[in-house]
This record gives structure tokens, sequence and C-alpha cells, in this order.
């Protein structure tokens, strides 16, 4: 399948990369990589990789942001001025404020709000190195930091980007992948209810393909709470305590 210049599937259908369509990069998870926050997390899709770090419930500064039933959770999303080939510049983009919001739409069914009035749960996350998919590897990250701070959850948040190349669903879409393929779905999970808390396209799908390409993921993202859930147990057993998944 071509389009300008760019390959994106040969004739057996590999990926320019080498991957299959329903395969993911590799893919790795630490938890409770920074000592100072509350609770962190590293996540690598391939080179795309993301630290994120939350601190709270803890008071809201400025007070007046306090809401007076429920938690306020705010997200930053940021990318390193080193983390693509061209310096990216240090004020917030617009895309970096939108991403701030959609992150935090997709983590908030996962945690108990209400809880916690006149709080605030913070949630860091920085692109180190992007190479597509930050914005679903952002959300894995996020939803790790947020379990390792012992924030009471309904389940784990688990994202991946699936797309379109011609009538082949291809899954997690790297830098290329994105730009060139027909369509870029990231999608983000609650598991283990498997209820979709974000679902976002850029380009075109036939319902058929949609429906094929939802399953795809949920494939997938079966296999990425397994991983989410690993890593869990890793930073468990090395702090030595106990915690219920
Ligand atoms: P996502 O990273 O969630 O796929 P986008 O579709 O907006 O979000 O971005 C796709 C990819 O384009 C990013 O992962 C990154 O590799 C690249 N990219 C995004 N913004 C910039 C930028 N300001 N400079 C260079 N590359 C960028």
């Amino acid at each position: 399948m071509k389009k300008g210049e760019v390959q994106l599937l040969d004739e057996q259908k590999r990926r320019h990369d080498g991957r299959a369509p329903n395969e993911t990069r590799p893919i790795s998870m630490k938890v409770g990589v920074l000592d100072r926050a509350d609770g962190s997390a590293l996540v690598e899709f391939g080179k795309t990789k993301v630290l994120a770090a939350v601190y709270g419930p803890r008071e809201v500064h400025p007070r007046h942001l306090a809401l007076p039933d429920r938690a306020l959770l705010r997200v930053s999303y940021r990318m390193a001025t080193f983390s693509t080939w061209e310096r990216k510049r240090p004020t917030p983009s617009r895309r970096e404020i939108e991403l701030s919001m959609v992150i935090a739409s997709a983590l908030e069914p996962a945690l108990f709000l209400e809880k916690y009035p006149k709080c605030a749960i913070d949630v860091f996350c920085l692109v180190i190195e992007a190479d597509g998919g930050t914005r679903t590897t952002a959300i894995n990250a996020a939803s790790l930091a947020l379990a390792d701070a012992g924030i009471p959850m309904r389940g784990l948040v688990v994202a991946i980007a699936v797309g379109r190349v011609g009538d082949t669903i291809i899954v997690d879409l790297d830098e290329v992948e994105d730009n060139y393929a027909e369509s870029d779905m990231p999608i983000a999970m609650l598991f283990p209810q498997e209820e979709i808390t974000l679902l976002q396209m850029d380009g075109t799908m036939s319902p058929h393909l949609f429906e094929q390409a939802l399953e795809t993921a949920r494939q997938v993202l079966r296999n990425v709470y397994s991983l989410q859930v690993k890593a869990l147990k890793e930073r468990a057993l090395k702090a030595r305590t106990k915690v219920v998944l």
C-alpha cells in the first residue's frame, strides 16, 4: 500500500519496521521510578517514552480553584524540548493543552474524585522521546503512577492507537504511520471492566472496519492491561508492600 513515497505495508502485509499489522512495538513499564513523587511510572512503546508523576490527593493552590464536592484532577502533558528531532519550544502549545484535557477525561472514570472534596490530584506526563502514540503512552504511564500513589481506583486505564492502511487494521502506530495511514484512532479502556474512556479518530473508516478496529484494540488492550498489572506487582514486591489487584 503506497501513499506518496511511503510504503506502509508490503505485499506480505509487513509494516515499514517489520511488524505484523496487529503487533505492538516492544513495551516496557517501570513503576516507582521517582523517589519524591507520590506515584510514578516510565512507559515505553518502542521509541516513544513517557515519564508520569502523581502528587495527591493534596491541598489545592490557589485555593479558589478547589471544588466543594470533588477533587480537582489536573493533568499536564508536555513534550521535552529534546523529545523530537527539531527542538520543541518549551512554552505549552495548543496541542499540549488540548492533550492534557484529553488525558484527564480518559483517566477520570477510573477515579473516585467525590471522595476527596477540596483536594487536587496532580498528574504530570512528560514525553521524553516522541515517535507516535504519545497520548496513549502517557495514559498508560499516568494510570500506573496513580495506582503507585495508592489512590483508590475503579480499575486501570489502558490505551493504544489503532489505524487503517487500506482495508488492513494496524495497531500501535509510530510517527510515520501516524502521518501517512488513512486513519488513526487512539482508544483508552478501563480494565477489567473493558469500558471505553477515550475514543478519538483522525481520518475515515467504514462502520465494518470500525468494528474490526475496536475488536482488535480490545484484544491488544487485554495484553497491555496484563503488562500494567505485572509492572505494579513487580513494584509491590520491590517495596515489600501488599497490593490487591
Ligand atoms: P500522538 O503522539 O498521541 O500520536 P499526534 O498525533 O498529535 O499525537 O502526534 C503524532 C506524533 O507526531 C507524535 O507522537 C510525535 O512523534 C510527533 N509530533 C507531535 N508534535 C510534534 C512537534 N511539536 N514536533 C515534532 N514532532 C511532533
